[in-house]
């Protein structure tokens, strides 16, 4: 049976490349190859560049009220077609349907929703200087870049674009070479919206065709999700044009759990926080530090819960809860650090091998795995594994693990579990983290600007900060006085 072929995406349509390259995608809980996506070649990438320009004269000169309109027109589309979108990121991604039907289509729209709220909102000031006086317009950056990573690939689509589009700005967005079609069914919606022809391109193809997105002068900013090591290589890459960049990277998140807490509250959010995505969360609270007392009541339920309650199996099963991981060398990777962290000492207290379900037998599956007496030394203390792999820690007192906790490189989340509010807030505030939870773990509103502190990120998506970083103010002084001159 021969494979559908998809397309790029530009001005409005799907637009075929001129060297008939193609790349394969393959879906994580079958194994098996599931179609193919032409790359964006040199015919594509200037087209989409042509069309980006084409398209920001006319989103640009928009009101704002206008623009709004059909960013919420592609709210109400996304949500009409929640589930079969949810389907395609299922099959693309590997993970539950029971998650991608209720998160990602729907998160991503909450997004946009809340951008095209703001839209019309954004203003300049005006300050009077003696008889003159100036103002102040946010004015759109232009043509900006999106390249996204393979977890979430409609919603960090969303989230990239929303902000863009609101501002007045077009984007072009690459996303990741295997979950190619969720920013295509995205671009499909902006134009049934009615967004004007180029505000919305997908090009498609590897890290090639990101690494050209970060260096065309006609592209103002790079909005980047991926790992720290890419990260630095887009950055790198933009500042040979002086690009503005947003950066969503990796995180090795603290998940501090206090002899007060409570301690059922406190074991959902580290499986939430390690098994959600069977782990492929970029917040993950993968270092799981648990106050001595109450740690043999949070290991006891903690062994109970991961062994009963996890449905691991075919993702379109409803009652699939754990799904597959994005590839046979992702799965092989995870696989080589539960090798090492057995290695290196931890204890494994459940899982740590392949999984082959009898409804998806030749799936990417790894086991939800614990390990427990982990040092802050061990490797799986220190990488990001991005995997189903979390690392309980022992700690007696709060200045010793705000210490340990902060001990990374990395800063991108936090969480705290105490039934004591001051400690709550001093703790949490003393963490080097820009996304943090207290008593809660992994919520993400659209409401809510995230972002990661330190190697894990710079700038923020969501919430209304955002919207100054997809804008640029102009200052326009008004002389209303003859003009003194020594001249
Ligand atoms: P990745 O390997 O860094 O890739 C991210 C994107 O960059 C992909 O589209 C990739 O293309 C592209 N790319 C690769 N090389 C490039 C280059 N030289 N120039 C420009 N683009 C390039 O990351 P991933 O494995 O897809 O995603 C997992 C990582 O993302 C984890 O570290 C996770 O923590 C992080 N993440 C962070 C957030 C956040 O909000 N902070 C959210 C989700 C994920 P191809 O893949 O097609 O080669």
């Amino acid at each position: 049976m021969s494979l559908v072929v998809y397309q790029n995406y530009v001005h409005g349509q799907s637009l075929s490349n001129d060297t008939g390259e193609t790349f394969e995608v393959i879906n994580p809980a079958t194994g098996e190859v599931s179609y193919l996506v032409e790359v964006a070649d040199e015919k594509i990438q200037q087209a989409a560049i042509e069309s980006a320009k084409t398209g920001f004269a006319i989103w640009s000169k928009m009101t704002p009220m206008e623009r709004s309109r059909i960013l919420l027109k592609a709210v109400t589309i996304l949500r009409e077609r929640n589930d079969e979108l949810a389907v395609i990121e299922v099959q693309d991604t590997g993970k539950p349907w029971q998650e991608a039907s209720e998160v990602d289509v729907v998160t991503g729209a909450d997004s946009i929703e809340f951008f095209a709220g703001l839209a019309p909102s954004i203003e300049g000031n005006q300050q009077q200087v003696g008889d003159d006086f100036y103002y102040t317009r946010r004015e759109p950056l232009g043509i900006c870049a999106g390249i996204g990573a393979w977890n979430y690939p409609l919603q960090i689509a969303c989230w990239k674009s929303a902000p863009a589009l609101a501002c007045g700005n077009v984007m072009i967005f690459k996303p990741s070479e295997e979950t190619p079609r969720g920013a295509l069914n995205l671009a499909e919606v902006f134009t049934q919206a009615g967004a004007p022809d180029g505000v919305f391109n997908v090009v498609q193809g590897d890290g090639r065709v990101g690494a050209w997105l970060t260096t065309h002068e006609d592209i103002a900013k790079v909005s980047f999700t991926g790992e720290v090591g890419t990260g630095k290589k887009v950055m790198a890459a933009a500042a040979g044009s002086l690009k503005q960049v947003t950066m969503e990277l990796g995180g090795k998140s603290p998940l501090i759990i206090f002899n007060d807490a409570d301690v059922d509250n406190a074991v959902s959010a580290a499986m939430l926080g390690n098994f959600y995505t069977q782990g492929e969360v970029c917040t993950n609270g993968t270092r799981v530090f648990v106050q001595q007392d109450i740690y043999p009541s949070f290991i006891e339920k903690l062994l109970e819960r991961t062994q009963k309650n996890i449905v691991c199996g075919d993702p379109m099963d409803p009652a699939t809860n754990f799904g597959a991981l994005i590839s046979k060398d992702h799965q092989a990777k995870v696989l080589e650090y539960i090798e090492i962290g057995k290695e290196e000492g931890a204890h494994l207290l459940t899982g740590g091998q392949a999984l082959r379900p009898e409804n998806a037998p030749n799936g990417f599956f790894v086991a939800p795995t614990i390990f427990t007496q982990c040092t802050d030394e061990m490797t799986l203390s220190k990488e990001e594994i991005f995997g189903p792999v979390m690392s309980v820690l022992t700690f007696t007192d709060e200045d010793e693990v705000i210490r340990r906790a902060n001990d990374t490189r990395l800063g991108l989340a936090a969480g705290v579990f105490t039934q004591d509010i001051t400690r709550a807030h001093r703790v949490i505030h003393q963490l080097e983290a820009g996304i943090c939870w207290i008593n809660a773990y992994g919520a993400s509103p659209a409401e809510m600007p995230v972002g990661g502190y330190k190697m894990s990120g710079i700038g923020r998506e969501n919430g209304s900060e955002t919207l100054k970083a997809y804008t640029q103010i102009k200052a326009v002084y008004v002389g209303m006085q003859p003009l003194e001159s020594p001249f």
